[in-house]
């Protein structure tokens, strides 16, 4: 899995935990926290629960109590990606853009882009992670709501992996007054070592809830974890957007599972789509080769690790190096995501009526100028990784 992440240079990434420790005793610092979709099913490893149990509550409560001000969930923006991604796909539908709509929420695999297949670059949609379009509205949207000085806010971010670190460090994703989206991010085995300096026992916690709004999410933002939930939670959006209807069934099965690549079709205004989903480099290797040998698509999927953000390089080791009990671990990770969805009220991104108050008190509409100034960016050609990285990072793994 770390081969991917590492295309990025995230292996020489350091941890920043002292100095979140730093920022949360900093009594003029107000520290906000947002934890990525995967955590909520992973954390749990590190604390000698099975695979795949479900911790969202405990989490939320651990982070209030190692002392973060706010908790709020990279799922809502996640549920705002989806928004500003479907209108774009659509756009690009009407000519406007390059086809095929890649998507660009995994920075694993938008580095690996911009250094092995830049011919696709004009294909990434613009739209920010999650984790970045999260640190943007903090630092803006939340801060001028609670009148709060943005200087003074810290933002913290828990991630699935290393590659995350090297992205909130991107130039491209520093502000117009010169601050970064997200200050710091923490891996999961980075934040349960720090749950575990603060002497808390995770699984007796009682369940917390995230605060609001930047906190409250659909299950399309959860499933984003999991390889081609971004796809499915994408198509949700973009159905009801084009046809005025929701689609008669929310699950979109065909994008599921943990097969290299995964293709499927969907009908919007009366044409067929074709959509790809594929995971680790490999797999997009794969998938990027057969477009540039003519095959047509009119979205993909491509996630950098394995399985996706369950299977990121910062998460818990999945099945001690064993291959057969690593895929296993990662089917029961997506299993408890997608059972995280199928119990939520809302389970469509437009359906988030926080997202909805976004767009109506701040944002106007998706791909407004100021959507395009705080959630959208852009992307570098870095020329190929030199060999010797590569296989150093190889070795480490
Ligand atoms: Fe990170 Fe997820 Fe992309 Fe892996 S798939 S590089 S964990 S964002």
């Amino acid at each position: 899995q770390c081969l991917m992440s590492c295309p990025t240079g995230a292996l020489t990434e350091r941890e920043y935990i002292h100095e979140v420790w730093k920022a949360i005793d900093d009594p003029d610092r107000q520290v906000v926290v947002q934890t990525a979709p995967a955590i909520q099913v992973t954390l749990g490893e590190e604390f000698g629960m099975p695979v795949g149990t479900v911790v969202t509550g405990k989490m939320v409560s651990a982070l209030r109590r190692i002392g973060f001000d706010t908790v709020f969930s990279t799922e809502f923006a996640a549920d705002l990606t989806i928004m500003e991604e479907a209108h774009e796909l659509l756009e690009r539908l009407e000519g406007k853009g390059d086809l095929p709509l890649i998507s660009s929420c995994s920075p694993g695999w938008v580095k690996f882009c911009e250094h092995y297949y830049p011919e696709f670059l004009d294909n990434l949609s613009t739209c920010k992670s999650p984790q970045e379009m999260l640190g943007a509205l903090v630092k803006s949207y939340y801060a001028e709501k609670e009148g709060l000085d943005p200087a003074r806010l810290v933002t913290v971010a828990v991630m699935p992996c290393t590659a995350k670190k090297f992205e909130a460090a991107r130039p491209e994703l520093v502000s117009r007054e010169g601050r970064r989206d997200v200050d710091f991010v923490l891996t999961t085995r980075e934040v349960a070592r720090m749950i575990r300096q603060a002497g808390i026992d995770l699984e007796t916690l009682e369940d917390g809830e995230f605060d609001r709004p930047l906190g409250i999410a659909t299950g399309a933002g959860v499933i984003f974890a999991a390889t081609g939930g971004v796809m499915e939670a994408a198509i949700r959006t973009a159905y009801a957007l084009t046809e005025g209807e929701e689609m008669a069934r929310v699950d979109f099965k065909a994008v599921r599972g943990l097969n290299g690549v995964r293709l499927a079709e969907v009908h919007l205004r009366g044409r067929t789509l074709k959509l790809a989903v594929a995971h680790g480099t490999r797999n997009a290797r794969r998938l990027l080769e057969q477009i540039k040998a003519g095959a047509e698509y009119h979205f993909l999927e491509i996630m950098g690790c394995p399985g996706g953000c369950i299977g990121g390089g910062g998460q818990p080791i999945l099945g001690a190096g064993r291959r057969e009990l690593a895929q296993e671990y990662r089917r029961k990770r997506a299993e408890a995501l997608y059972s995280i969805d199928l119990k939520r009220e809302l389970r469509r991104a437009h359906e988030n009526p926080a997202v909805r108050k976004l767009y109506e008190e701040y944002l106007g509409h998706p791909l407004s100028d100021k959507a395009k100034e705080l959630l959208h960016t852009t992307y570098t050609p870095r020329g190929r990784y030199p060999r010797r990285r590569t296989e150093e990072a190889a070795r480490l793994h």
